[in-house]
């Protein structure tokens, strides 16, 4: 099947590693054009030597509004277009109710949602031109819950409300806006929270048994595939979705 992705430049936050780094990877064997957003330097310039330098790395950690600005401008600058947005890039912080302050619970909302908005907004212009694509990779934590982990959960809630909220705004120009809904992937992230345990071998098989596809996890290769499939216009009658790629984890019986 032809996606038709050749030369899409695509703004990709958190893309040099895990899901993000997965996507840019698929993106990049399409012939498109990743831009990644990311601070990891080693990560970043593996997609740039694989995309023999047809992509993007901007060395960054987006947090505030100026961020999001700088990198949308600088690859105006180099592109001159921009074809799709993968709002991606995020962390399980773990500000939770009794472990969190208001302070550190707002920060956390900021990190996880802020440049959410503020890509899609300073994208907009371009946007329109392109009759572009939006994709916003939530988390099931946002309809599960997960606990003792506020910030991020009420960031993931939000981006699921935000894809129907712009899905609507966007109509006119012809912009779909999606969300992506992975529960259990095996990223860097996750290696690191899976740590967190006594025993994170014990932990990891007893989750990938709860799993009722295959009883496994989720690749990063397999979440990548839907998003490249969403931002092409093979996708083009489907807007304000909230797709689940993870082996029916959320919504199947319990007593699988
Ligand atoms: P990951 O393994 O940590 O990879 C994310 C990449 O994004 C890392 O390179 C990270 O850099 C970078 N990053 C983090 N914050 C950033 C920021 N503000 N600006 C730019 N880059 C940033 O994470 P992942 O597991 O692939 O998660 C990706 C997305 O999927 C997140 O939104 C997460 O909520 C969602 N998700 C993942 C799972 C899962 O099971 N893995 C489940 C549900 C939802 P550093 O390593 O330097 O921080």
């Amino acid at each position: 099947m032809d996606l038709q992705l050749q030369d899409k430049v695509i703004l990709v936050s958190g893309g040099a590693k895990g899901i993000g780094g997965a996507i840019c990877k698929g993106l990049i064997e399409e012939g498109a054009i990743p831009v990644i957003i990311d601070p990891s330097e080693k990560e970043g310039q593996g997609l740039l030597a694989l995309a023999k330098g047809k992509a993007l790395h901007h060395k960054k950690r987006l947090f505030s509004s100026e961020d999001a600005y700088s990198v949308v401008q600088e690859t105006l600058k180099v592109y001159g277009r921009i074809d799709g947005i993968v709002n991606n890039a995020g962390t399980n912080d773990g500000v939770g109710l009794e472990n969190g302050s208001p302070e550190d619970f707002l920060k956390s909302v900021e990190k996880n949602l802020g440049h959410y908005y503020y890509l899609a907004h300073f994208a907009l212009k371009s946007l329109k031109k392109s009759k572009g694509s939006i994709l916003n990779i939530s988390s099931k934590t946002a309809v599960t819950g997960q606990g003792n982990t506020s910030g991020y959960v009420a960031a993931k809630g939000a981006q699921l409300a935000l894809t129907r909220e712009w899905a609507v705004e966007l109509l006119p120009y012809h912009i779909r806006v999606n969300a992506l809904v992975p529960a259990e992937v095996y990223t860097p992230m996750y290696a690191t929270w899976i740590q967190t345990y006594p025993n994170p071998e014990k932990k990891l098989a007893e989750i990938s048994q709860r799993v009722p596809l295959e009883k496994r996890m989720t690749t990063a290769e397999e979440i990548a595939a839907m998003a490249l499939f969403l931002l092409s216009e093979k996708a083009s009658h489907i807007t304000g979705q909230h797709i689940f790629v993870d082996g029916g984890y959320t919504h199947l019986d319990r007593s699988l």
